[in-house]
């Protein structure tokens, strides 16, 4: 029987991370040397949204540089990755009652490859990404993942791409900027719940105490969204591990979580 693989959510923070060497970077690049070799990863972005849920279906998914006002570097950077189309078709199948479509345009956007370049830098293992659906509340999109679960028995890295902390007002690109407290202890409370599965906390259904919080370190929800992917195809069973923490820009989380080995 094939090794169960685990899932990841992985945070991405600036785009600069995608060319820079940091503890962060170092800390991602690890896990490409020691989780099981994955047949595909099926990375969530936070930067695919969609109205209705969208399987990037290509045989050599373009690179997209979703982004502006950064270094000519980045928008050289290419992550030539194959897709999977048998991965694609088999997501389709197995998020029939939620009407997935095939969609052969999207890329890669810089939510999977500034991240993917440093776990797999070969580009050597087909990449399939999942948009968000617009149209789902937290719940919906945690009932969704938890249809994803079956893949991780066939190989399958379930990747989440985003932050568990995003308020782009308050994010200072000095990145010599010190952590700001706000972001530590929503950070520090988020790893709490995490470490617990709370279900309650993590769909935002938490006491009144946070909901300013709450609101500070998420003011849209499409950088969180991806950790409830990881999170949903997860069971009680799996060993949940931090591969990385720590705070960049001041106030971006870059809390990455592992469930499973
Ligand atoms: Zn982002």
């Amino acid at each position: 029987m094939q090794h169960k693989m685990p899932t990841l959510f992985i945070a991405h923070g600036s785009p600069m991370n995608a060319i820079q060497r940091n503890a962060f970077t170092d800390a991602i690049g690890g896990l490409g040397r020691t989780l099981p070799r994955p047949s595909a990863v099926l990375v969530i972005s936070a930067h695919w949204r969609t109205t209705g849920t969208r399987v990037l279906n290509a045989a050599w998914p373009e690179t997209i540089h979703d982004f502006s006002g950064f270094p000519e570097e980045l928008f050289r950077v290419r992550y030539p990755a194959p897709g999977s189309p048998a991965t694609a078709n088999r997501i389709v199948k197995l998020l029939e009652q939620f009407g997935v479509k095939d969609d052969p345009e999207w890329g890669l956007d810089h939510g999977t490859w500034s991240v993917l370049r440093h776990i797999y830098p070969g580009a050597d293992i087909p990449t399939v990404q999942l948009s968000l659906n617009r149209r789902l509340d937290l719940a919906g999109h945690l009932a969704l993942a938890q249809m994803l679960a079956p893949l991780r028995d066939e190989g399958v890295l379930i990747l989440g791409s985003g932050n568990i902390t995003h308020n782009l007002g308050e994010v200072d690109f000095n990145e010599d900027a010190k952590p700001v407290l706000w972001a530590e202890q929503f950070d520090q409370r988020m790893a709490l719940a995490i470490e617990h599965r709370d279900v309650d906390f993590l769909l935002r259904r938490s006491d009144p105490d946070w909901a300013a919080l709450w609101r500070r370190a998420l003011p849209t929800s499409e950088h969180y969204i991806p950790f409830l992917y990881a999170f949903g195809a997860s069971d009680e069973s799996d060993l949940i591990s931090f591969p990385y923490q720590g705070i960049q820009n001041g106030t971006l989380s870059m809390r990455c979580v592992q469930f499973g080995t």
